[in-house]
Order: C-alpha cells, then sequence, then structure tokens
C-alpha cells in the first residue's frame, strides 16, 4: 500500500512553503512567525532557529537591520550588553561583522536622561517606536543618526519574568511608522525567542547534567515524605537501556530495592543525623539493579521541617563495586581472623564498643557468650598441632551454623571465643549457649584418620536494664568469672553469671 502521495480533496505542504494570503505586511510577518516557530520547536533551537527566525522577520517587513541584544549584567549605575544576533539587508552593513558592538556598555551615571528613560521603558516590558528626525536632541538621536537609520521598533525579550534582551529592527531607507498590528508580530517573535532561550537552558542544563553523571557514574534521585514518593533516574535501578529517563517509585518500592542488611543502618545513621542537626546523608549500601544488587554510594542533602522533621532528601547515588571490593580485602585482612574466617579480636572489640553504646543511648540489650574449647591442649598433643587447627576451623564452623544472621562471632584468642547476640531474654541466652554447647559435643571432628571429640565451656553475661558497665574489659570480665565457674564445676557447661 503506497502512503507516500495526497489524498484527493485535502489540500498539504509544508509551512516554508505557504505564500501570504494577500500583500500586507502582518500576513508575510505571520508566515515567518509560523515557519520560526516551527524551526524552534524543531531540532533547530537556539541558535540556528533564532538565526532564521531574525532574517526571515528581516525579508518579510523589508527593513535594513535586525539585531537581538543580551543582557549580560544590570545594575543601578550600569548596563552591560551582548550582540549576538544580527541580521541586515544587501545595502546595509554589518554592524557585528565589523566587530562593533560585540559588547556593549553603558554607563548611566554618563548616560543621557533619554537614554535611562527608554532602559525604564523596556525594564517595564514596553516596546518602543520612532521615527529619529522628530526627535529631540539627545545621545541617543545622535547614535541612531550615526547607523544611518531613519525609523526603529524595539520589543524587550523577557525570560522567566527577567529582563532577557531586545529584539530590534531598524529601517535606513523609510521613516516608517509601525503599526499595532505589525508590533504586535513583532512581540510573538520575541515570545520565540525566549522559547528558544529557555529551550537552550534546559538542554544546557541536561548536558551538564549528562557529562557529570557519566563522569562520576552517578544517577539523581528525590525522595518527598509527604507525597511518598520518590523519583529517580531509571539507571540506578535497570542497567537495560530503553527505559525512559526518570522513573517514580514509592518508599516502599524504594525500601525493597535496599539490601535488608543495609537498611537498618540506614535508618539508625538517619536517625541520628535528624538528631543532631546534621543535614547530609552520606552512606554506602546495594541498591537492587535488575536483578542484582550493585554497591552505591549513596550522597544527599535533607531537607527538614521547622521541627526538624524530616520532609525531603535529594541527591546521587555512586556506583562504586570495584571500591567496595577493594574496601572488603582490606577489611577482611584487618577483621577476620585467618585461620578460621570468623572476626578477630580487634573487630570484636570494636562491635562489643557498638553494642555499648547502643544499649547507653537506645538502651537495645545484648548478651556476651564467652567460650573456651576444653583440654585443648590434649587435642594439640594427642593428634598434633594441624588437627588441632582443623578443630578450631570445626568449631568455627558449627557456631557460625548455629548463630543467626545478625549475631556476631569472633575468635578472640588461641581456643577462646566470643559471641554476640541481641535483645535476648538472659533463658534466650542461656538456650543459645546451651544449643551451641550440644552441637559441639555432638559433633566431633571426623578425619579420614581420626575422630577427634570435642566440647566447650561458655560463660554468659546478660547486658539488663539494671546494668552500669561501660567498657569492654570490665563485660567480659564478667563473662569471664562465668565461664571459670563452668570450667571449674566440670567443663562441657554453660553459666550465666
Ligand atoms: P581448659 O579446658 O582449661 O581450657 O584447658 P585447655 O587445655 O584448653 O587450656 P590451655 O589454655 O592450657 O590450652 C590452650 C591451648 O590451645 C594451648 C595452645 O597450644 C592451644 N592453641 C592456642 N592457639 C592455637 C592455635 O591456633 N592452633 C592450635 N592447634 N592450638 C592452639
Ligand atoms: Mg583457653
Ligand atoms: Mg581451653
Amino acid at each position: 500500500m503506497d502512503i507516500r502521495g495526497s489524498v484527493p480533496g485535502v489540500r498539504t505542504g509544508k509551512i516554508s512553503e505557504l505564500s501570504p494570503l494577500d500583500s500586507g505586511k502582518h500576513s508575510h510577518l505571520l508566515v515567518a512567525l509560523a515557519r520560526g516557530a516551527e524551526a524552534l520547536s524543531s531540532s533547530k533551537g537556539w541558535p540556528d532557529g533564532v538565526s532564521e527566525l531574525i532574517a526571515d522577520l528581516g525579508q518579510t517587513t523589508g527593513v535594513s537591520r535586525v539585531w537581538l541584544f543580551q543582557v549580560l549584567e544590570l545594575t543601578d549605575k550600569h548596563m552591560l550588553m551582548n550582540f549576538p544576533f544580527e541580521w541586515v539587508d544587501e545595502s546595509t552593513h554589518a554592524l557585528k561583522k565589523m566587530g562593533r558592538y560585540d559588547t556593549k556598555h553603558w554607563n548611566f551615571e554618563t548616560c543621557s536622561v533619554t537614554y535611562r528613560t527608554l532602559v525604564a521603558s523596556r525594564r517595564r516590558k514596553e516596546w518602543q517606536t520612532a521615527i529619529i528626525h522628530e526627535l529631540d536632541e539627545s545621545d541617543f538621536k545622535d547614535y541612531q543618526m550615526d547607523q544611518g537609520v531613519q525609523s526603529t521598533l524595539s520589543v524587550p525579550v523577557y525570560v522567566q519574568g527577567e529582563w532577557w534582551g531586545l529584539l530590534g529592527l531598524d529601517d535606513s531607507t523609510r521613516p516608517y511608522q509601525w503599526k499595532d498590528e505589525e508590533i504586535s508580530l513583532v512581540r510573538m517573535a520575541a515570545h520565540l525567542i525566549s522559547s528558544a532561550v529557555i529551550l537552550d537552558r534546559l538542554n544546557s542544563a541536561n548536558r551538564q547534567f549528562e557529562i557529570l553523571s557519566n563522569l562520576t557514574e552517578s544517577n539523581a534521585w528525590e525522595l518527598d515524605i509527604n507525597s511518598g514518593y520518590c523519583w529517580c533516574d531509571a539507571r540506578i535501578i535497570s542497567g537495560v537501556s530503553g527505559l525512559s529517563d526518570n522513573v517514580h517509585l514509592s518508599i516502599l518500592q524504594v525500601l525493597r530495592r535496599i539490601h535488608p542488611e543495609d537498611r537498618g543502618g540506614l535508618f539508625y545513621y538517619l536517625r541520628n543525623q535528624l538528631k543532631r542537626g546534621e543535614l547530609t546523608f552520606r552512606q554506602d549500601m546495594r541498591i537492587l539493579r535488575d536483578n542484582e544488587f550493585v554497591w552505591s554510594e549513596v550522597i544527599a542533602k535533607i531537607s527538614v521541617d521547622a521541627i526538624g522533621r524530616l520532609q525531603k532528601m535529594a541527591g546521587i547515588a555512586i556506583d562504586i563495586p570495584e571500591r567496595k571490593e577493594k574496601e572488603e580485602q582490606l577489611f577482611r585482612e584487618a577483621n577476620l581472623d585467618t585461620l578460621t574466617g570468623v572476626a578477630n579480636r580487634g573487630a570484636f572489640d570494636n562491635h562489643l564498643k557498638q553494642m555499648i553504646r547502643m544499649f547507653a543511648e537506645d538502651g537495645i540489650l545484648f548478651s556476651l557468650l564467652l567460650m573456651d574449647v576444653d583440654h585443648f591442649k590434649a587435642v594439640n598433643d594427642t593428634w598434633g598441632h594441624g588437627i588441632g587447627d582443623m578443630a578450631l576451623k570445626h568449631v568455627s564452623q558449627i557456631l557460625q551454623k548455629t548463630m543467626r544472621d545478625g549475631d556476631f562471632v569472633a575468635r578472640i584468642g588461641g581456643e577462646e571465643f566470643a559471641m554476640l547476640v541481641r535483645c535476648v531474654e538472659p533463658e534466650t541466652a542461656e538456650m543459645i549457649g546451651e544449643r551451641i554447647r550440644h552441637n559441639i559435643e555432638a559433633s566431633p571432628l571426623i578425619t579420614p584418620e581420626e575422630t577427634v571429640p570435642l566440647t566447650v565451656s561458655i560463660g554468659i553475661f546478660n547486658v539488663s536494664n539494671e546494668s552500669t558497665l561501660s567498657d569492654c574489659e570490665s563485660m567480659l570480665s564478667k563473662a569471664d568469672v562465668a565461664l571459670y565457674q563452668a570450667k571449674s564445676t566440670g567443663r562441657n557447661k554453660v553459666v550465666t553469671c
């Protein structure tokens, strides 16, 4: 089916090929405006579309020169203008080409009242026309005469409420009296230029953002507590191209996209920032992209209401998988026990300090379980140091299997381990200790040659609401007393102090 032709009875055509309805000047002007609007709304915006519009205005009105000045700086004392566009007919000199007025400076303290009055009227969004030889003597008249201008029309260009510049049409051959309809149409041209400027600003902002975003591999987002929605760059949640630029997610959907292990810390951090009146946010977290969690550094500005409640957060998310991998390797080297892979003494001390702080600030209770392998010297002596090492690894594995996510297991000495368990009743801590004790007793280390029976003793200290302990050492020594009691009353036991 050929659809390239035309439908009988339906007249079609391109805007650029339309001819004016009659020979009147405004009909020509209207066609020029329609063409200009088309050029500006198509890919040709700033500067090509504006350049075409200005040339069209010149040709259709028959003036000698069309010019566009841009206000670069405007104070009570002076004005600096830039001269980005000019069109001239064949018999007129192009001022811009001659290098004159690339920028022009007016000092309001030295220029005439006439000139200042004209500027004030433009700031009030007024158009101006003049037959130059009819004007009283002034620097403005001199300036126009100097250019050979006989009549002039100018309309101000306003962009988002601000005076942006001036569109002018000079006639060097006729003292032309502009009609109201024509002035209206030239004003339309000024509006078209204004939308081209806005579009250009938007495009520049987009380009800048695109460059920044590509350089830093970062994507923007904004979360509004009141609307309950988060706006974000689609690339945060999908690497698949073809998704629209931005997506809207509910706060619940956002939370679901954050790795469960990172959520708790996030709330804790945010609450503390708000409490301290710190309005910045900087956290590493794993965010679900397609079907995989990607490490991101999330940086944001926090907005609060008059009483400090969270209103909005806006910022960027930067992909940091490589950095995170390096950090994790360094973290492993610094915090994990090389033999068993569980946390080492240093990491344990840090974790215990953090739990003590959370207890002091928020009353979050926890239990410390201190465990020592029974007669371990005999294990080494009987089966050798190698089997001793295997036994320690074996015990660590049982501990990790027995403890739940969020519990903390560390090897804090030769055959001594410590566990931290959050928010438990004293009986529960004892139950956990008993489960560990039982699991180890029930699972001897089995090698191709040997079966090595293992037992452990455990001392428990429960942080209660009455606890006044504030440092790691005193807390450990409390648990140690319980452990000593377990040892001295027969071993393979759990004792709570
Ligand atoms: P108790 O029931 O009273 O705890 O007796 P024990 O023999 O376990 O206690 P003791 O402190 O006398 O012995 C601990 C032993 O643990 C001594 C040490 O050689 C051994 N040990 C410490 N670190 C390691 C290690 O990394 N590998 C091996 N194989 N043995 C270790
Ligand atoms: Mg020991
Ligand atoms: Mg021991």
